[in-house]
């Protein structure tokens, strides 16, 4: 038997000419015999699923290619036996995001057929449709006091690692050493830092795989990452003397580019950078006075603990629109550990001690950033 969902779903008149036919709206949301049914205005093409386990806690993620909701507004007041909560929203302009925690497994997540995508939920459990207002009051209490519950025992930060190339992108190359490798290295030492000061880590990769960009700034935005930092080392440009550059420098998300950025991006001639204009629009100040906060404080620590052993040059906080700073829902910077092209540096990137220095200068970054 199909129930119809209590959603309040304030349908505002959308221009069409607005909007392009892709736009594949949600129509309609109801509630079946352990079955979540929504309904599109056409057919569904592309989804992608992610289920993230966490203390028993199952976050079952899918995103609707071309989905588009009308209006966000508070979707579901219903309860299901297992299933603790559950939120549809426009995740970016190209996905609708539905998202459903619960404490169960599902073996068989969904289906689709044309329009019609069913999630299938916990078959043991029976659906109980909530739609008077003091039940929605009761529910939001219930709810407050699970997340004070989940505060007090899992409040950890997450922090995103992410170690730059990987696989087939090597990165910078410097006397047969390749950043991927490099970075990998910096980036575990970096979790381990963190991880002894309380923090929650996830690392984009822990081996040598071959990552895109989008699939970086994915991952930390499923895993609900509140920074993340990126990390990479650099090579100088070709023809340029090697020995001349050497020194970190840290950058954080901006819609401008320091110069620098910009000529690099020419260097790399569309390689890693992508176009990121329909990015743009989504990144609040707030994002970018916060990536900054995390730069200039990551840097100063940096320098503090790398200087009390070595002679560091300091290529500063820079600004950048880079594709990976710019895809995270989150604030976000990107560390330029140093040149492989120089001799000196590159010993120093791939000794122990070094790196230990530089991690706990970041590690102390993100530690001031919270403070
Ligand atoms: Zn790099």
């Amino acid at each position: 038997m199909i129930k119809k969902l209590s959603i309040v779903l304030l349908y505002f008149i959308f221009s069409q000419t607005l909007f392009a036919q892709a736009n594949n709206y949600l129509r309609d949301t109801s509630l079946g015999n352990n079955k979540l049914i929504l309904t599109f205005k056409y057919n569904i093409g592309n989804i992608k699923t992610l289920a993230i386990e966490r203390n028993g806690l199952v976050k079952y993620i899918y995103d609707i290619k071309n989905g588009v909701l009308p209006k966000t507004k508070t979707i579901s007041h219903y309860r299901h036996k297992g299933v603790k909560a559950f939120r549809i929203g426009q995740f970016n302009k190209n996905y609708l995001r539905i998202v459903i925690e619960s404490y169960s497994k599902n073996k068989k997540n969904y289906s689709i057929n044309g329009k019609i995508l069913t999630i299938y939920l916990n078959a043991s459990s029976k659906m109980v449709e909530r739609n008077n207002y003091s039940s929605k009051k009761q529910h939001t209490r219930k709810n407050s006091h699970a997340k004070k519950k989940h505060k007090i025992n899992h409040g950890k930060k997450t922090i995103i690692i992410d170690p730059g190339h990987g696989g087939r992108d090597v990165g910078a190359i410097g006397k047969g050493i390749y950043e991927k490798t490099l970075t990998l290295e910096i980036s575990k030492r970096l979790r381990r830092e963190l991880q002894k000061r309380g923090y929650k880590v996830f690392m984009t990769r822990t081996y040598d795989k071959y990552l895109s960009l989008k699939e970086r700034t994915e991952y930390a935005n499923a895993r609900n990452g509140e920074l993340f930092i990126s990390i990479h080392a650099n090579a100088s440009a070709k023809g340029k003397p090697k020995q001349k550059y050497e020194g970190f420098e840290v950058f954080y998300l901006s819609l401008k580019n320091s110069d620098r950025v910009r000529k690099r991006r020419a260097y790399y001639k569309g390689k890693y950078y992508y176009s990121v204009s329909a990015y743009k629009k989504m990144i609040s100040s707030w994002k970018i006075a916060k990536s900054r906060k995390l730069a200039r404080g990551i840097r100063s620590k940096i320098l503090t603990n790398v200087r009390k052993r070595y002679k560091l040059n300091d290529k500063g906080v820079k600004s950048s629109d880079f594709w990976v700073l710019l895809g995270s829902t989150m604030p976000a910077v990107l560390i330029e550990t140093g040149y492989l092209t120089h001799n000196r540096e590159l010993r120093r990137l791939r000794s122990k001690r070094y790196q230990e220095r530089f991690v706990k200068g970041i590690a102390d970054g993100v530690d001031a950033y919270y403070k």
